[in-house]
């Protein structure tokens, strides 16, 4: 007798414990997609009332735009040839919708049985809402600048790259901004005037950039915009806003007298495509680097013909 057969004889009473007692919900339908079997933590992941499920349609239990989807789902396991599959890892997240309407994330085992009487296929449901959170949380983690919330290098770069997936516009462009005497700010008025700057200086990136535009910090004092569909022109106005505004802030250590902070900025504009961000950020550099050279306080706008070698 194998190991399996040896545990079929079980009572009823013992299978009906297993379903009343489990933390995961459990949960039957028949060939008609009706609710025939809810056991209590079903009703208690999807928000329901003791024996309110029963005789209810799947459908009530998801939201709206994966119904259709859902029902052809059903049908081709019912026909196919596995008798259980695992839905629900981390690449196909498995949504359901509550009682109250908002949404809960489901790790869901589906059985099919070859019972003649109802209920012929049975979902095992994990809500696995806190897990997909955490996994969230992280990624936001992994994402951010812990000090000005904008996107790491790392993750500007990813997020640039795919944004050029999506879409390639005939011109984009890439701005490195590098703060001006920094080390100075954190030398006379200490460290934590020097991060308040950083902080208010991402700020004003945040609200000088739209939508689809990307702004990330590149280094200790250094920041990085892509404005994507973007030629020289609207880049230079909007480099200068950004150091206008920079210049005009107010920070508690500033008195009446002490000139204003101000940036230098490094602007390339061009046909930016995956293969070409890295030399097009490599450029932003070099003009950035010219604009410290020739006395700060300024931006330099790399030349036409590197663009055009660049498109090319
Ligand atoms: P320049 O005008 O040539 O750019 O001079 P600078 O002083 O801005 O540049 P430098 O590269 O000499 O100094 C940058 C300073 O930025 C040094 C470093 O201690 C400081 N810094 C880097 N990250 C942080 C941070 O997170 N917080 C604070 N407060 N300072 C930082
Ligand atoms: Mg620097
Ligand atoms: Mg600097």
């Amino acid at each position: 007798m194998t190991l399996i057969a040896s545990l079929l004889p079980a009572s009823q009473e013992v299978y009906r414990k297993i379903v009343f007692e489990i933390d995961d919900g459990v949960i039957g339908i028949d060939a008609d997609g009706i609710i025939r079997l809810c056991n209590p933590s079903a009703e208690r992941i999807f928000g329901w009332r003791s024996g309110e499920l029963l005789e209810k349609p799947l459908e009530v239990l998801l939201p709206e735009h994966l119904r259709t989807r859902h029902q052809a789902l059903v049908s081709n396991f019912r026909v196919g040839a596995d008798d259980a599959r695992y839905m629900g890892s981390r690449t196909a997240e498995i949504v359901g919708r509550r009682a109250d309407g908002s949404d809960v994330h489901l790790g869901i085992t589906i059985l099919k049985t070859s019972a003649t009487s109802e209920p012929i296929m049975i979902a095992v449901i994990r809500d696995i809402s806190e897990r997909i959170s955490y996994q969230r949380e992280l990624q936001r983690l992994a994402q951010t600048d812990p000090l000005t919330g904008l996107l790491n290098r790392r993750a500007f770069h990813d997020s640039v790259a795919g944004c050029l997936q999506e879409r390639q516009p005939a011109s984009s462009a890439i701005v490195l901004f590098d703060l001006d005497d920094f080390k100075g700010i954190n030398d006379r008025y200490g460290h934590d005037a020097g991060d308040d700057v950083l902080v208010r200086f991402a700020d004003i990136l945040r609200g000088c950039v739209r939508g689809n535009d990307l702004a990330g910090r590149w280094g200790g004092e250094e920041f990085i915009l892509f404005l994507p569909g973007v030629g020289s022109d609207a880049a230079v106005v909007v480099t200068d806003r950004i150091r206008a505004l920079l210049t005009a802030a107010d920070f508690h250590w500033k008195a009446g007298g002490t000139p204003g902070l101000t940036a230098s900025a490094g602007v390339f504009a061009g046909g930016i495509t995956i293969g070409s961000l890295g030399t097009a950020i490599a450029r932003a550099d070099k003009v950035l680097y010219e604009a410290k050279r020739s006395g700060r306080d300024r931006f330099v706008v790399a030349p036409d013909t590197e663009v055009a070698d660049l498109v090319r």
